[in-house]
């Protein structure tokens, strides 16, 4: 494949329904999860799963060592939000950029839904906590019953307990050094760390991104199989609807590394056998604008195409309406500044809720039928 000097196109890779692309793609998902999911028909758009030779790169740097189905514990709330487990992971070895050091799960018990948030220091547990509450008891129609923690600080102060007073929610905190009381939690995030670590590694990313790729590894969990539910997938015993997994390519956030900015976009096409050279960082980027984002993706849907570059570059062609180059050089006189900047603040503070689902009415209908 040639490129003209100076230019760097980032092909879409559309040898896109092999087993190994779905695989990565759903966080290095374990072969035999993925063929579950399909063949128990847990979500859309998944396609055959076939058996893979060879080592997966990502799943050794990884150490990614999860079985099909890891052990849960027997007893189980019945309903949504009886019994939450919460649990705070960090101080993380990297800070981000938005200075986020540790994150917070919360996962429902009934349903394992998972949902995380990003914090920078221990102290904002309490108020992140309360926005949490607030949001699910809303979009569930259920009420928050009882929390299970073990005995951090940050859910041992006096403001927790009055809290928890107040609004009438049962505290259950594990005794110290008895992991396995608040085991759901605990190994959910270990298998949450396992995953971005996956990710990351993969794909050479700066572990500045973790809080990315955590995120990433919490929405595509609340779409895997795990042993507390049958036949369903968390995300469809939280919403009653089943996951659609096609999206999972269609919104991207992109790292301006001269910014330091985040652009978040529908709109682009993609190499996704390739990854960024942190090191040398020469490279310039071609940003590709498909007005009709969707009817692309779909046009190719069925179609298989041997050779990336090829199919990579008629797609380019035959669907985009607007074509800009953001080289790295260009500074701040570029004219083709995108619509809509985003911080790095501002993309962690929205993104941690993960059972957000399409966006748009289409989209969500598309996935139904
Ligand atoms: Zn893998």
């Amino acid at each position: 494949m040639k490129l003209q000097p100076g230019i760097h196109i980032a092909y879409k890779a559309s040898v896109c329904h092999s087993t190994t692309l779905w695989h990565r793609r759903l966080g290095h998902l374990n072969i035999s999860s993925l063929r579950l999911l399909q063949e128990q028909d847990m979500v859309a758009g998944l396609p055959e799963i076939k058996a893979v030779k060879g080592v997966c790169e990502g799943c050794v740097l990884g150490k990614q060592c999860r079985e099909a189905f890891p052990r849960e514990a027997t007893t189980k709330a019945s309903t949504p939000l009886e019994l939450i487990h919460s649990y705070v992971c960090g101080p993380m070895q990297t800070t981000t950029k938005a200075r986020n050091r540790y994150f917070l799960t919360s996962i429902d018990d009934c349903t394992r839904t998972h949902w995380v948030f990003f914090l920078m220091h221990k102290y904002e547990v309490l108020s992140v906590f309360k926005r949490f509450k607030a949001i699910v008891e809303l979009q569930s129609g259920y009420k928050l019953k009882k929390l299970r923690s073990d005995r951090g600080e940050e859910y041992t102060s006096m403001e927790f307990d009055r809290f928890c007073e107040d609004v009438g929610m049962e505290r259950q905190l594990t005794t110290p050094y008895t992991p396995q009381q608040n085991g759901v939690a605990e190994r959910k995030n270990r298998t949450i760390v396992e995953m971005a670590k996956c990710l990351m590694l993969e794909k050479k990313i700066s572990f500045e991104f973790w809080v990315e790729a955590v995120n990433t590894s919490v929405y595509i969990l609340n779409r895997c199989p795990t042993k507390a539910l049958l036949k369903k997938t968390p995300f469809e015993a939280y919403s009653g609807r089943k996951p659609g997994i096609k999206h999972l390519r269609k919104g991207y956030r992109l790292y301006n590394i001269e910014t330091g900015k985040v652009i978040v976009s529908r709109d682009d096409v993609f190499n996704e056998d390739a990854c960024w050279d942190w090191n040398t960082q020469e490279e310039k980027s071609v940003r590709i604008q498909i007005t009709e984002a969707s009817e692309g993706e779909q046009g190719h849907e069925g179609s298989s195409c041997d050779s990336v570059a090829q199919c990579g570059a008629s797609e380019v062609l035959s669907s985009s309406t607007e074509i800009y180059y953001q080289e790295r050089m260009a500074g701040p006189q570029d004219i083709n500044t995108p619509l809509k900047y985003k911080s790095l603040v501002e993309v962690y503070e929205k993104c941690n809720l993960c059972i957000i689902e399409p966006e748009i009415f289409e989209e969500a209908n598309e996935e139904e039928a």
